[in-house]
């Protein structure tokens, strides 16, 4: 039936497609839809033209150029937008602007909190230490009557307290230390553990302040142990943390909970003992607050055995990361801001 059509559909459609493939530009695509679809085009040719077809063979003649005319008008379409989006990249004005980053997918990292923190627990875990933990609402009795602070102990005044009732009962806790008490209530001695966490005093949100703090607090009880033992641990912890070529210093100190109590310092780490804006030009920085367990304290945590001994120490963890990271302002820790934070891998 084919061939007694007057023309020929299925070469007429690859040559058009022929034709397609090549134009490189808008111009010549013009003159191909002109050629195939315009008013004198070939397709106005062949649809006038099929009257002149005998009857019979009309139907399919017209069913096959309807066809070729639906895929040549798709190919056009598609010929059409992809001489646009070519000529807008080579304007640079690309729908698709090239020059802009990709998604990279943000690796997490940790926040220098953690990062001291865990160092911290790294060293002690080596030296046989427990990881121990306590609440945050604690009670008076816990943070400051078994730490042999009772309410008219003038050491209160060291820790303005958020209390969180009328009556003082209940309140964040002002330091790590009643996790000692917990621990000697609760487990047997021998023993050594540190516990590290949060911390609140009623204090401004400046540089070197913040109302949240992190501590670690540490405890060693036996039957030997004295403040030779102190000084070995801490020493060794502190040439671990930052370095085995700084001096620690002793000083004589006072706490409730420690007698005889000592504040450890270590030379400054940033003008090497020579005197700075960080250690207040005196060549140290004091780090840590310990001493040998007060008889008091073992005596409120229910151990009544006189020959029991041990210490116990406590330090900042925000100032030892600020000492580490060389951080000048407390709040950078606290603002969530992500070029401070992304700094620490
Ligand atoms: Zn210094």
């Amino acid at each position: 039936m084919n061939e007694k059509l007057p023309f020929d559909m299925d070469a007429i459609a690859k040559q058009a497609v022929d034709e397609i493939e090549h134009i490189k530009d808008e111009e010549d695509l013009e003159k191909w839809r002109i050629k195939y679809f315009g008013r004198k085009g070939i397709f106005a040719t062949l649809t006038s033209n099929l009257s002149e077809i005998e009857q019979c063979l009309r139907p399919v003649a017209g069913m096959k150029i309807n066809n070729v005319k639906k895929q040549l008008t798709t190919l056009y379409e598609e010929k059409k937008q992809s001489l646009i989006s070519r000529m807008q990249v080579e304007k640079g004005k690309s729908v698709f602007n090239l020059t802009l980053p990709g998604l990279s997918s943000e690796c997490a990292n940790l926040h220098p909190i953690t990062l001291v923190s865990r160092e911290i627990v790294r060293i002690f875990q080596g030296l046989g230490f427990g990881v121990h933990t306590g609440p945050e609402i604690e009670t008076e009795f816990y943070n400051f009557e078994a730490l042999n602070t009772p309410a008219d102990h003038p050491a209160r005044d060291m820790w303005d307290t958020f209390y969180l009732d009328g009556q003082k009962k209940f309140l964040l806790r002002t330091h790590t230390s009643p996790v000692q008490i917990r621990v000697l209530q609760r487990l047997t001695v021998p023993l050594r553990i540190i516990a590290i966490g949060k911390t609140f005093r009623r204090d401004a949100f400046d540089a070197s302040h913040s109302p949240v703090f992190h501590q670690v607090e540490g405890l060693m009880v036996g039957y030997d142990i004295n403040f030779s033992n102190l000084k070995a641990v801490l020493t060794f912890f502190l040439k671990e943390l930052f370095g085995s070529s700084v001096n620690v210093r002793f000083l004589p100190s006072y706490f409730p909970f420690t007698e005889p109590s000592a504040e450890i310092s270590i030379s400054c780490v940033i003008c090497n003992g020579k005197g700075c804006q960080t250690c207040g030009n005196t060549g140290w920085l004091e780090i840590l607050g310990a001493g040998m367990v007060h008889p008091e304290v073992f005596r409120k945590a229910g151990l009544r055995d006189e020959n029991l001994t041990g210490f116990a120490f406590g330090a900042g963890i925000d100032r030892i990361a600020m000492i580490k990271y060389r951080i000048d302002d407390i709040r950078l820790f606290f603002l969530n801001d992500m070029r401070f934070l992304r700094q620490f891998r």
